[in-house]
């Protein structure tokens, strides 16, 4: 079947390719099961070696790269050369870097026997993932899945193939040999449920929407109890008390907190809870700083804020826009598409007021720009309000009471807390979610924990 892949920015024709069905995820699967015990026997430090080539020409691509990202999903052609690409090599560097660091461990039994326990790959990664950050995602799981000693089969999302056939290449070219690391780019219902209930995967690692994440877990429970990492959707609460002692900061942090991507961010800020007593002055700094974001051609240097990746997503967006306003939530800022004249998919930032947590707009996940306010009295209602909620990707707090910033950083349930900042992270830190946001971590070193697993090798040496 052929994807006729569609730029955001213009809604003009960008390319055409052929998908891979469940016959060709079938092929790349053997391929893949076929590669992995010679790839698992070559030694830590050679893999290492193999990814930092692979990270170091991923920057020399980094401009190609970064107009392939930017045209294949509407996001700014500054973002994806200051963030998508380079952390991309960042990543898979971290990987290549670390995997010859990382020593196994001898029990401390008995002198009569000696046990290890050492980490092994677990074999063939399903890598599924979304097109909010397809580079970026897409390292996240290959990086660690590879360093471990594992094979990978990469299916990006639909509407953004181009950088993982790309760095596919690359791997190639770095000397990665042939079945360690295919892309499939399929749909997913056709390759990424292939994937899911393949008898020879031995792991899913996704990323993307709650909804399918809990397809994956059926998936795996209908087929082979494959192993199922998941970084799902959010919904995430940006508290910013009396205490905060930088509104200016807070309201920066709020507005790009949001609108950064499009607002296609699983762990956007999209319920801003500020203190009653600070609400109207907040509001009016965020929209200031909003009024700096306005849609524009994803590939002037100029725009921070790029087109939506689709129209479905567009009218998606547009809907829980007109959902706010049924629901009675007051419209502060933006609601409109905007740039009709010049073909694309553009939304302009919105913020409502006077939202309350039962309604739509801030309980389900928008993938959009658009901010909820809900106001609140104590600190105690503002936690219970962020915790309401499905998803515990990422919260944060604003205060300058140290009490209250560790309090509130202990009670609210997020696999991320921020204090006094937002969306802050690098590649040493995890990442992922608590309860409908999914288990496992990205990034860090615990992110190459979900790629093995434990063996003990228990030797009875006498005494
Ligand atoms: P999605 O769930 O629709 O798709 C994600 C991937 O799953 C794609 O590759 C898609 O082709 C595949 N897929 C879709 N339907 C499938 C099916 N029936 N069977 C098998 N595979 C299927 O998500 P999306 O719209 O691409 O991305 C947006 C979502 O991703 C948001 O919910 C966002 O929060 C989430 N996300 C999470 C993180 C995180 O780290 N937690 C990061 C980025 C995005």
């Amino acid at each position: 079947m052929t994807l006729r892949l569609v730029n955001p920015a213009t809604e003009q024709p960008l390319a055409e390719l052929e998908t891979a069905g469940v016959e060709e995820t079938d092929r790349a699967v053997a391929a893949a099961k076929e590669a992995f015990p010679a790839w698992r026997a070559v030694a830590p430090t050679d893999r290492a070696r193999l990814l930092r080539r692979l990270a170091a020409l991923v920057e020399e691509h980094a401009e190609e790269l970064a107009l392939l990202e930017t045209v294949d999903m509407g996001k700014p052609i500054n973002d994806s050369r200051r963030v998508d690409v380079p952390l991309a090599a960042e990543c898979i560097a971290f990987y290549g870097e670390a995997v010859d660091k990382v020593y196994d461990e001898v029990a401390p039994t008995d002198p009569s026997s000696v046990v290890m326990i050492v980490r092994e790959p677990l074999g063939v990664i399903g890598a599924v993932v979304p097109w909010n950050f397809p580079l970026l995602m897409a390292s996240w799981k290959v990086a660690p899945a590879l360093a471990t000693g594992n094979s990978v089969v990469l299916k990006p999302a639909e509407q953004s193939p181009l950088t993982a056939l790309r760095l596919a290449e690359l791997a190639s070219e770095a000397g990665i040999p042939d079945g360690v690391l295919q892309v499939v780019p399929g749909f997913g219902e056709t390759a990424g449920q292939a994937l899911g209930r393949h008898p020879e995967v031995d792991m899913i690692a996704f990323t993307g929407s709650t909804e399918v994440g809990k397809l994956f877990l059926r998936y795996s429970g209908e087929s082979n109890m494959k192993r199922v990492a998941l970084e799902c959707g959010g919904k995430s609460p940006h508290i910013v008390t009396a205490e905060c002692g930088d509104l200016d900061a807070a309201a920066t942090a709020v507005a790009w907190g949001v609108f950064y991507n499009q607002g296609e961010v699983c762990n956007a800020g999209s319920r801003l809870l500020v203190h009653r007593s600070l609400k109207d002055e907040l509001l009016e700094r965020v929209v200031k700083v909003s009024e700096r974001i306005r849609p524009g051609d994803p590939l002037d240097p100029q725009t921070r804020m790029g087109a939506i990746v689709d129209e479905t997503q567009l009218d998606r967006v547009l809907g829980y826009i007109d959902s706010g306003r049924e629901e009675g939530a007051a419209l502060h800022l933006g609601g409109a598409r905007v740039r009709e004249e010049t073909g694309g998919y553009y939304v302009e930032p919105t913020i409502f007021d006077a939202v309350s947590n039962e309604m739509r707009i801030a309980r389900e996940e928008i993938f959009g720009p658009v901010l909820s306010t809900i106001s609140f009295d104590d600190l105690d209602e503002a936690i219970a309000v962020a915790n309401d909620t499905v998803y515990g990707l990422s919260a944060a707090i604003w205060t300058d009471d140290l009490s209250t910033a560790h309090r509130a950083a202990r009670a609210l349930r997020a696999g991320v807390v921020w204090v006094n900042a937002f969306d802050k992270g690098d590649i040493t830190s995890p990442f992922g979610g608590f309860k409908q946001s999914g288990f496992g971590r990205d990034k860090s070193i615990h992110a190459l924990e979900k790629f093995t697993d434990l063996k003990a090798i228990w030797i009875e040496v006498g005494s």
